[in-house]
């Protein structure tokens, strides 16, 4: 499999002749390329973007009504629907994910192409009471051209939330996917030039982040810049960023906390405490990394979960078991290395699951584990580890709770467990974060509900309609009439 670029509708081959292998991470081995994206690759993007959106908003993009811009999403989103499968396949393959999981991420990229191509219609300015003589009114119009930076752990879906809300916004995109995960990315954009899309309105430059993504980031025809990944990359992208006033939206990862209260219905509140970590093989952002229990049930809430993550499996995806494969040699290695720290701090392991007798041997198979007692300043309970493991330590009274769950630089997502409604709405609103689900985990999901972090989780609101203004900028028209 050899992948090149897709610019204004069509494939291109790399303009510097690199490539980079395509690497299953269920066996370690190669199973194709993709073109080693460069500067001259993304002013190629950058340029049919800008052509298709036009100068002053007079290309075929940037003239299209907001109806018929719906209804292109609409059609791309029935396409990708149909292709489910197909999607799943090659998500699980690029990246290892269960087949399960991939298959719930191509469902939740048709939703936000649904969701969002029925919102371009419905996105309007306002009219303002002003002086007498006057009328005011705001126009909601794109930023121009985006650019966006995907990474590996959900490519479809962070594609989905960030380009479909860009796209019905009237934007016209360049994206740059991960190195480990790029060929969902690709056979959607040429999905999208089958269903209609005018060329240069969605335009894929693949390549390695400090080339491709730092020629993106850096490129003064890109008007608008959407990150998601690591607090470091997010930092270095903010930083060229503010060297030209380019709008940044950064969404960066957390430590988020699951707080559960004594009087927690742990038979609801176990499972969704398990899965929050274990989804996506703990490579996601809003994983329930961190569990803090009230001393009073910390050691019945310890035994269930460590009975229930001795019978978790890691391995092939194929197998639809509840963990693949992490992503990559180097992810697997950053794993390993928090776990020989946990290991140094003596810090004691509840119980550790299985990894598949099928797991090859050369995968990137790291089986769940569950720790406990976890100190608060340890790296373990302060540092995002992006893998299967939990770290639990217990607290003892909702004030410890709250300072606990807000004790790190991240502020993502938090879980509140209680029966008592006062509490429930007293935590949530002490909490700094960017969601708090009460009796409940979203991990993330939910396309219509605004999502994004506060700290070194970044800033900026992906998903639901707040994300759709996030891609626009606010004219104000003033009017004398007498
Ligand atoms: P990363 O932040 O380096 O990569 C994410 C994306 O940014 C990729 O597309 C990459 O090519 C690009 N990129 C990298 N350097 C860049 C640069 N200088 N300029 C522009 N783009 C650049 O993440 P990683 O190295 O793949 O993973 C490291 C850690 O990041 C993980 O262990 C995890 O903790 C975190 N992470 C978070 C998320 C999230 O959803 N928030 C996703 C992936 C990784």
């Amino acid at each position: 499999m050899q992948k090149q670029h897709y610019i204004n509708n069509g494939w291109q081959p790399a303009s510097g002749g690199g490539a980079i292998p395509v690497i299953d991470p269920s066996t370690g081995e190669a199973f194709g390329e993709i073109a080693r994206g460069t500067e001259g690759d993304i002013a190629s993007a950058v340029a049919a973007a800008r052509a298709a959106i036009g100068e002053a908003f007079d290309g075929p993009w940037g003239r299209m009504s907001a109806a018929l811009r719906g209804r292109l999403m609409l059609r791309l989103s029935t396409a990708i629907t149909e292709r489910n499968e197909e999607f799943a396949q090659l998500e699980a393959r690029d990246t290892g994910k269960s087949l399960k999981t991939a298959r719930v991420d191509a469902t939740a990229l048709a939703r936000y192409f649904e969701y969002y191509g029925g919102a371009c219609d419905k996105l309007h300015g306002q009219t303002l009471p002003y002086e007498t003589g006057y009328t005011v009114l705001t126009i909601r119009e794109p930023h121009g051209v985006t650019g966006h930076i995907v990474p590996w752990n959900y490519p479809m879906q962070i594609f989905g939330r960030t380009v479909g809300a860009s796209l019905a916004a009237g934007n016209a995109c360049v994206v740059k996917p991960a190195e480990d995960a790029s060929l969902s990315t690709l056979r959607l954009a040429e999905l999208a030039a089958e269903v209609g899309f005018p060329p240069g309105t969605l335009n894929i430059v693949t390549g390695y982040g400090h080339e491709a993504g730092a020629a993106l980031t850096a490129h003064p025809g890109i008007d608008h810049i959407s990150f998601t990944g690591s607090t470091v990359t997010g930092r270095l992208i903010a930083e060229a960023a503010a060297k030209r006033h380019c709008p940044v939206t950064l969404e960066l990862g957390g430590k988020s906390p699951q707080i559960l209260f004594d009087d927690a219905d742990l038979d609801a509140a176990l499972p969704v405490v398990v899965n929050a970590i274990v989804q996506n093989a703990g490579q996601t952002c809003s994983a329930g990394s961190r569990l803090l229990v009230q001393r009073g049930i910390y050691e019945t809430v310890l035994d269930r979960l460590s009975a229930t993550f001795s019978g978790l499996r890691a391995g092939p995806p194929g197998l639809e078991l509840e963990m693949g494969p992490l992503v990559n040699r180097k992810q697997y290695d950053v794993v390993k290395g928090f776990l020989l720290q946990a290991e140094q701090e003596r810090i004691p392991v509840a119980a550790t699951g299985i990894v598949h007798p099928d797991a090859s041997r050369t995968g990137y198979y790291q089986a769940a584990v569950l720790l406990r007692d976890v100190p608060h300043t340890s790296a373990l309970a302060q540092r995002e580890i992006f893998g299967p493991v939990l770290a639990a330590m217990p607290f003892d009274d909702e004030a410890e709770a709250i300072r606990l769950a807000n004790g790190t630089d991240y502020g993502l997502v938090a879980g509140v467990w209680t029966r008592d409604g006062g509490r429930q709405l007293r935590v949530a609103r002490r909490l700094r974060c960017g969601q708090v689900f009460i009796n409940n985990y979203g991990a993330g999901g939910g396309v219509e509900l605004p999502f994004g972090g506060v700290k070194s989780s970044g800033h900026g609101r992906e998903k639901g309609f707040e994300a759709l203004l996030g891609f626009t900028v606010l004219k104000t028209i003033a009017i004398k009439h007498g």
